[in-house]
């Protein structure tokens, strides 16, 4: 018997807290080739080092309001005072094409990807929530960071502690530990992820 369907991406969202590695996870996996990272559109500043169109498309509000009014967006979110969503088209012509997408986001947007209804969405969904060991060991990666002023560290600190709530809202759930554990079993669920039949079109 021969297996003739063709094979459908996986949309994997990946969820949690600043700080907690999650896009590090994420950028890793598709620097191998083995997933397409969704760049989101954001009307944040660009921090220090950060290329527009690859780590993020930056827009202003107005632009951003204006490619959701479109229709452009699949999901759109204000997560600590700032617009971030992710780009449609990308999404949907990555995982027809069999390519696996990830998209780096917030509870929010994850929530409004489950709710979608769309058939081919829920097919190849993949949600993972990626929690710190604790909260003090979260204020210290996100201290070391240094890339925000106080005010925003403490606004992210808080948003960490409301966002940790929706952890079981999602399919999995990666306790963070070192940089390698955390990375052998993310890799290891998108390789059982890629061996499920609900991904045969
Ligand atoms: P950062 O400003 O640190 O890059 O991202 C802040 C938060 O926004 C992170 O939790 C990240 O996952 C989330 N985020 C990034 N892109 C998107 C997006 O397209 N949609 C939503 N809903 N959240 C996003």
């Amino acid at each position: 018997m021969q297996l003739t369907n063709q094979r459908l991406g996986q949309l994997i969202i990946v969820s949690g807290p600043s700080g907690t590695g999650k896009t590090t996870l994420a950028r890793k996996v598709c620097d191998r080739g083995e997933a397409v990272f969704s760049v989101s559109c954001t009307t944040r500043a660009p921090r220090p080092g950060e290329v527009d169109g690859k780590d993020y498309f930056f827009l202003t509000e107005a632009d951003f309001l204006a490619r959701v009014e479109r229709g452009e967006l699949f999901e759109h979110a204000r997560v600590h005072g700032r617009l971030y969503g992710t780009l449609k088209s990308y999404v949907y012509e990555n995982l027809q094409r069999g390519m696996d997408v990830i998209m780096d986001i917030d509870v929010q947007g994850a929530a409004q990807v489950r709710a979608c209804g769309d058939e081919l969405v829920k097919r190849c969904l993949l949600d993972i929530f990626v929690m710190p060991p604790s909260i003090d060991e979260l204020r210290s990666r996100l201290s070391g960071r240094a890339t925000e002023d106080v005010a925003a560290f403490e606004l992210r600190m808080l948003n960490a502690a409301a966002e940790m709530e929706h952890w079981s809202a999602y399919g999995y759930v990666l306790i963070s530990g070192s940089r390698e554990d955390d990375a052998r079993r993310f890799d290891a669920l998108l390789e059982a992820g890629r061996m499920r039949t609900s991904l045969r079109e």
